[in-house]
This record gives structure tokens, sequence and C-alpha cells, in this order.
């Protein structure tokens, strides 16, 4: 399979070519010809599985075959809304990086950034347009952003944007997008409420599914300990104290994260190495090997440093940061627990990483056991009353001080109706609110963290 097989045009073909891309990834392969057919795409798909390409490619090629001669500042003939600003950031720069041989706009728009410059942009004339959807309500009411020339919308993450609150602002923004229109749908997940946005606002929709793996090993023990982002290094250290003797593996969110945690470690006696992209290979290669033979006992990695290290027999992997990408949280523990060996996984997740935590027992299908620590009990509870089925019981978060219901060598830590009634008895009480993000003013839900991110 190649991409000149699907039929892609020879500008595309080159950008192609410089940014090294030989073969297609499955999702490219499935959904390119079905763009290009000018279908409706619900795609499974999640970053990294280079679903970017698979609607932007196709994208790029229909705006160019169709497109007409300016008159006047150009309208947005594309629009794809996006959660975060990162990934508006990482969108535009793709499609840029496509687009290299054509002549089109792309712009983002996206909260936490002044209004002007977007302003300013929106009128110099865009073609496609990256958007946040708290951020492209603001731009709409005072009528910076004019959505009717819209011939495609994109939904990417759309299971992020609903965890978000960005329900209302999506349907607002759809009220405003013509009817006749390409509407392409990317979520890692599909929960009723997406299921029910494609019915209701797509035409016939082809859709195309990409494998994940979204499975936990029998042999890995993983629950969570609720606790205050500020509190995490203090409960870090008392873990890594209390367990002196285990090699852990630990994983953070950024470089300089996992850089300023492993000096802080070495600060409270606790010896640590980091690796992340930003160390050259030959300074990986070496923590690494001091990790791998047991010289160094605490090794901190972010998850791109962390690809493909197989190191046999690691009895515990922290999560200190939950990660982007719930994917990846299977990736990160399935370091433990290999061979039928037993293995252990604990994240420390703050009350703000409820959203991420929710989007992993989704794609888990399952809940994680959160186990507050005596002494770090957050000052928020965690929310877990989002959209995630089975998210929201009473009865998830229990002091765990150290007592765990015994289990049997192969249990799930998660998921089983046993461990549920286990939990529900230590209720420590926190509110169960409403549904979160309704009722907070119309179409805004989600700025908060739209600006936040
Ligand atoms: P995405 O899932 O869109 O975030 O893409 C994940 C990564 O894969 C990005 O760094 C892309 O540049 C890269 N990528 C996407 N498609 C291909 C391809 N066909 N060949 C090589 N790399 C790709």
């Amino acid at each position: 399979m190649s991409f000149e097989s699907l039929g892609l045009s020879p500008a595309l073909l080159r950008a192609l070519a410089d940014n090294s891309y030989t073969t297609p990834t499955p999702i490219q392969a499935e959904a390119i010809p079905l763009v290009l057919a000018g279908h409706d795409v619900l795609g499974g798909a999640q970053t990294g599985t280079g679903k970017t390409a698979a609607f932007g490619l196709p994208l790029l090629q229909r705006l160019a075959e169709s497109s007409k001669p300016a008159t006047g500042p150009r309208k947005p003939r594309a629009l794809i809304l996006v959660p975060t600003r990162e990934l508006a950031v990482q969108v535009a720069d793709s499609l840029r990086s496509y687009s290299k041989y054509q002549r089109l706009n792309v712009t983002t728009i996206f909260g936490g950034a002044g209004m002007g410059p977007q302003v300013d942009n929106l009128r110099r004339g865009v073609d496609i347009l990256v958007a946040t959807p708290g951020r492209l309500i603001d731009h709409m009411q005072q009528g910076s952003a004019k959505l009717d020339g819209v011939e495609v919308l994109i939904l990417d993450e759309a299971d992020r944007m609903l965890d978000m609150g960005f329900l209302p602002a999506i349907k607002r923004i759809l009220a405003r997008v013509p009817a006749d229109r390409q509407t392409l749908l990317f979520s890692a997940t599909f929960e009723a409420q997406i299921k029910q946005l494609a019915l209701e606002f797509m035409r016939d929709p082809r859709q195309v599914q990409v494998a994940t793996q979204n499975t936990i090993a029998a042999t890995i023990q993983h629950r969570a300990h609720p606790v205050d982002g500020s509190r995490k290094r203090d409960l870090l250290i008392d873990i890594l104290t209390a367990r002196h003797t285990e090699q852990v593996l630990i994983f953070g969110k950024t470089k300089h994260g996992c850089n300023r945690l492993a000096e802080q470690l070495e600060a409270a006696g606790l010896p640590a190495l980091a690796i992340h992209g930003n160390k050259s290979q030959a300074a990986r290669q070496k923590a690494l090997n001091a990790f791998k033979s047991g010289k160094a006992r605490i090794l901190v990695a972010t998850d791109v440093a962390a690809r493909g290290l197989d190191i046999p027999n690691l009895p515990l992997v922290i999560n200190h940061d939950l990660p982007m990408v719930a994917e990846d949280y299977v990736h990160r523990i399935g370091r433990t627990g290999r061979n039928g060996a037993q293995g252990e996984a604990l994240s420390l997740v703050s009350p703000d990483e409820a959203p991420l935590l929710r989007q992993i027992q989704r794609l888990l299908k399952s809940d994680i056991a959160l186990e507050a620590v005596d002494g770090f009990e957050p000052s928020r509870p965690i929310r877990l009353d989002g959209n995630a089925p089975g998210a929201g019981r009473p009865g998830g978060q229990r002091p765990a001080g150290g007592q765990r219901p015994p289990r049997k060598p192969g249990n799930r830590a998660h998921g089983r109706p046993a461990d549920r009634g286990a939990h529900a008895h230590a209720h420590t009480g926190q509110k169960q609110g409403g549904q979160r993000g309704q009722g907070q003013g119309q179409g805004r839900t989600g700025e908060r963290r739209d600006r936040r991110a």
C-alpha cells in the first residue's frame, strides 16, 4: 500500500516524501479514500495512529480541487475543532507541513491567548481554521469568525471534548455551519453521547476503526492515589522510602518535569535518573543500562523516552502524572507484570486530572480503585461524575492508609463487582455533584479548561 495508490495529488505526495512518510498507517489507508470520495467518516483512532494525516491529507486535496478564485478575505472552508491548544498547534503544524506545496492558510484560535491577534488573523483570510470550541464561540459572538463558508467540519478527539464539557459549545457551532457539508469525527472511544452526536449531525457516516490495545495483564495490580498536585512529590517520596528495595519506573509529563523530579528525589536521598527526549541517545542509553543492570533503582521517564523500553522483572511503575492519552496508560503500566511475574502500578491523581482518569477508565471499560493515603487526602475530590459509564458511583474513593483487602495473586485490582463492593463501604462521603459542565453558561462550559490548556 502506498500513498500514490490512495489517489493523493503530486503536491501532497511531495510533501509526504519531505516528511519521510512512505507507507500509510492503517487509519490513513482506510479513511483517505472515503474522505476523498466525499463521505462523512466516523474514525475510531487516537493520537499516535496517524489520524491527523488521515483527515488532513484528503481535506487538503479536496480544498485544492474545488478552490475558487478568492474575492475579498477568505472565510474558513474547513473547521477543525480540537479539545486543547496543544492539539490545535500540533494539528495546524501538521497541516502546514502537508500543504507546503499548496497555497492555503491554516490559522489556530484557542483560549488563554489574546483575542486581538486572532481577530487580525481571521480578518486576513483563512482557509482552514483549527479551534478550541470555547474560544470559537467568543469569536462567533463578536462576529470575527464566520462559519457560513465551511465545507468540511472535523471534530478531533471528540470524546475528550465532551469530557471537557464542550458539548453545548459544539452544538452551537454545529448550528452555524452549513448543513451541506462533509463531517468527519475522530474519537478514541464511542460512548452514547458521541454516537448521538454522529447520528444527529452526520450523513450516513462510514466507520473506520483501528485496533486499540486496551487490556491490562491480569498480573498487574493497579490503583490510584488521589492527592493534590502540590503534594505529589511528598507522597512519592513517602512511597519510595517505604518501598526502598524495589526498582521503580516513574512516569512524568514533561521533560523538564522529569528532570526536576529526579533532582528532588536525589535531594531527598533517593538517587534517581531521568531519561527524556532532550537527552542525547548516548546519555539515555547510559541511564537505561544503569537501570537495567540494577545499579540505579529509580528511573524517571517521559512516554516518548520510555517507548520500546524493555526491563524484565520490573515490580513497580508509578505515574507521577497521568498520561494525556489514555492508551499510554496501558503502555506505561505494561512495563510491569511481564512474563507472568506479578507487577504493581500506582498513579498519583490530582483533582485536575479527573478527566484523564475518566478517559482511562473508559478505555479499560472498568474502574481504577482510588485509595487516598492518610495525610495526603486531596483538598478537592476527584470528580468522576462525567460521562464515563460506570464512573461517578459513590464509593470509588476510600482511605487506603496502607490497608488493602487481601487479593489473590493474579486478581485484577479493579473492575470486578467484588472490588467495587469492597470500596463502597469506606466511601469518604465526597459530594458526587450533578452533570459536570452543565448549566455553567451556555456554550462556555469548557472555557476554563480551554484557557488552561
Ligand atoms: P497523529 O496520530 O496524527 O498524532 O500522528 C502521530 C505521529 O505519526 C506524528 O508524528 C506523525 O507525523 C506521524 N505519522 C503520521 N502518519 C505517518 C506515516 N504514514 N508515516 C510515518 N509517520 C507518520
